[in-house]
């Protein structure tokens, strides 16, 4: 059967929050944690080494919708998204889709990102019944050309939430250890309190992968419905994340991905599934960055680009016509203020308030635990010459976190994501 033109391509966006791309089959992985991803990746095009901008939620997903990074579009944290951007959404709705987008954590409504979509539901819930809405909303504009964007929450911590995944692939262990936010962005102070012993840190790391286990059956949930709507064949659907997970590989903290920039949290999966497998079985060896996703979309489509978009059109990389990028680049503006930049062999991570340097050598210490900076000085100044131009501080100097209101900040500490005190271990 012959795919469809570009013209009638609709456009399905998942962003899976939090999920690592080297915990999928298809990245190398040894557990089964995804046979409906890998199996959709034999059909796709798929990117081993694409970095996110951000290892935060918001700001990330800004990224990917704007084309921008982080200091260019200015949603930092949990603020809002300028309405002057243009993003991917506005872009495909002038010329002529359907929007509509189905999120968590109040992405859409509080900070912004529902900018071009016409149809915006909010609200916290599982990826069963984000399908479910998804699903309704794409049966009520039926026949027409739409973007849908698709928001899973589920591999997030609490990890593997879900009856019948706490133990998907332990099953011996104490299902209540990781089942509550305290276990997670858990510091050596919160471990001692919960004594957690090295089999329950082994537990909540397979907690980790029953959530991607859950995940991924909503993929397959989510892919059928589209065939049962019949627009599968016109489909271009892209699978990513907002940013990975710090398991338990990088002190001092445990399950988290905030404070940190190392690849564990940066390096997220991208998979192109184009209309009628085209392309598919294409492997992009080359660094990308998630601001590339909106660019490259729009190429497919035979969309102009606008101007303001900071990424690179992918498409001639998996027709084997131009190279990876020499240099990635990633921001964190949440509990700690740090920038990076990545290349090959060298990420070298900037924490601003401290002003201190780390580099690592990915080829000799891929876990990044090691910091070589004073060993390699020549490496550590290149690098620093490079992000500090990228980073353009004369002319955008350090920006401060804006200011939360109380509802804002008690959704957070319900995510964890504020805690009161106990920091100062992290400024190391
Ligand atoms: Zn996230």
């Amino acid at each position: 059967m012959l795919a469809a033109g570009p013209s009638d391509t609709n456009v399905v966006l998942v962003t899976v929050d939090t999920l690592r791309a080297d915990r999928l089959g298809l990245y190398g992985y040894d557990r089964p944690t995804s046979p409906f991803l890998d199996e959709l990746a034999g059909e796709s095009v798929v990117f081993d080494r694409m970095f996110a901008q951000s290892s935060f939620t918001p700001p990330s997903h800004a990224s990917i919708f704007t084309s921008l990074y982080v200091r260019q579009h200015g949603l930092l944290t949990w603020n809002w998204l300028d309405e002057g951007h243009v993003t991917l959404a506005e872009v495909l709705r002038e010329a002529g889709y359907t929007t509509g987008a189905v999120a968590n954590l109040g992405l859409l409504l509080q900070h912004n990102l529902g900018q071009g979509f016409e149809h915006r539901d909010q609200k916290d819930d599982g990826a069963e019944r984000i399908n479910l809405r998804a699903k309704q909303w794409l049966a009520s504009i039926r026949g027409q050309k739409f973007f849908l964007w698709v928001h899973y929450f589920d591999v997030h911590a609490p990890y593997a939430r879900h009856p019948g995944y706490e133990r998907y692939f332990n099953e011996h262990h104490n299902p209540a250890v990781g089942r509550h936010m305290r276990y997670y962005n858990s510091e050596p102070a919160t471990r001692r309190e919960l004594r957690m012993t090295e089999a329950d840190v082994a537990f909540i790391k397979d907690r980790y992968d029953g959530g991607v286990a859950f995940v991924d059956r909503a993929l397959l949930g989510l892919v059928a419905e589209l065939k049962a709507l019949d627009v599968w064949d016109r489909t271009l659907l892209v699978v990513t994340s907002d940013h990975g997970e710090s398991l338990d590989e990088h002190h001092p903290m445990y399950f988290t991905h905030d404070p940190f920039l190392y690849d564990a949290v940066i390096r997220i999966p991208a998979v192109i599934r184009f209309p009628g497998g085209r392309f598919g079985g294409a492997r992009v060896r080359g660094m990308v960055e998630s601001v590339d996703l909106a660019p490259t979309i729009l190429s497919y489509l035979g969309l102009a680009i606008p101007l303001a978009f900071e990424g690179r059109d992918l498409m001639p990389m998996f027709r084997g016509q131009s190279e990876g990028r020499e240099v990635v680049f990633s921001e964190s503006w949440g509990w700690r203020t740090i920038k990076s930049i990545r290349t090959e062999r060298w990420k070298l991570l900037w924490k601003i308030k401290a002003d201190r340097f780390k580099l690592y050598d990915l080829e000799a210490d891929a876990g990044e635990l090691r910091d070589v900076s004073a060993e390699h000085p020549e490496v550590t100044e290149r690098l620093k010459a490079r992000l500090l131009k990228w980073a353009d501080v004369e002319e955008n100097p350090v920006r401060e976190n804006p200011e939360l209101d109380e509802e804002m900040r008690e959704r957070l500490r319900s995510l964890g994501y504020m805690r009161e005190g106990s920091q100062e271990s992290l400024e190391d």
